[in-house]
């Protein structure tokens, strides 16, 4: 699959998830969690990048009522055969660019890259696939931040890693839409907007797509 192929499907399923039962999910949840929604769990870590002295944002035993499903940007994506070797194979290569650890975040979190110490920490508590998922997208920060750096906000910068990590994963044959639609449309739900970042997503995309490569050839 090409990068323009690629993008083209992240932008049919953006078009097509407003009808999804997934979008609807995660409106349904993000609805019932008002003031802990996907963008402010963000922006809690951001505005406290330090220590790590996280609350869970969360906390389920808040709810009244009926049960809300758990949206799949919140829980990560489930695990699929041979998600394990990938994900070794992955940290090796990705390895080799910047160090990766695991970690244990609060629910709603998977991983964030630190700007400052220039490393990426992953989630212990993820699936597999959904580590693999976050490493791409993380990666995609440290590219941005190292490589192209620009003057694009923090919406931008989050619209882009995801779209990047999306447009790799499609490269391995994994549909990551479950995930990362709503991620995305939580930044922005506009995705015309972006297109003026298309370049720059194309540019991250083609160094992630370089390593699904190395990583194809090893295996
Ligand atoms: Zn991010």
């Amino acid at each position: 699959m090409t990068i323009e192929e690629a993008y083209n499907q992240l932008q049919d399923r953006f078009l097509s998830f407003e009808n999804g039962e997934d979008w609807k999910q995660f409106l349904a949840f993000s609805a019932r969690f008002r003031q802990y929604s996907l963008c402010n769990t963000v922006l809690i870590y951001q505005q406290r990048p330090t220590g790590f002295k996280l609350t869970s944002v969360f906390d389920l035993s808040q709810t009244e009522g009926e049960e809300v499903p758990i949206p799949v940007s919140i829980k990560g994506l489930e695990d699929r055969e041979g998600a394990d070797l990938l994900r070794e194979k992955m940290l090796a290569a990705v390895r080799k660019e910047v160090p990766v650890s695991y970690t244990t975040l609060p629910l709603g979190f998977h991983g964030f890259y630190d700007i400052k110490t220039r490393s990426i920490s992953l989630s212990n508590g993820d699936s597999a696939l959904q580590n693999v998922k976050t490493l791409f997208h993380e990666l995609a920060h440290h590219l941005h931040e190292t490589t192209f750096p620009g003057d694009e906000t923090t919406d931008q910068k989050e619209f882009i890693a995801e779209s990047a990590a999306f447009i790799a994963c499609s490269a391995l044959g994994i549909d990551s839409s479950e995930y990362s639609i709503p991620y995305i449309k939580s930044w922005l739900d506009d995705f015309a907007a972006f297109s003026k970042m298309r370049a720059k997503i194309e540019k991250i995309s083609s160094k992630l797509l370089s390593l699904t490569e190395e990583i194809a050839i090893a295996s």
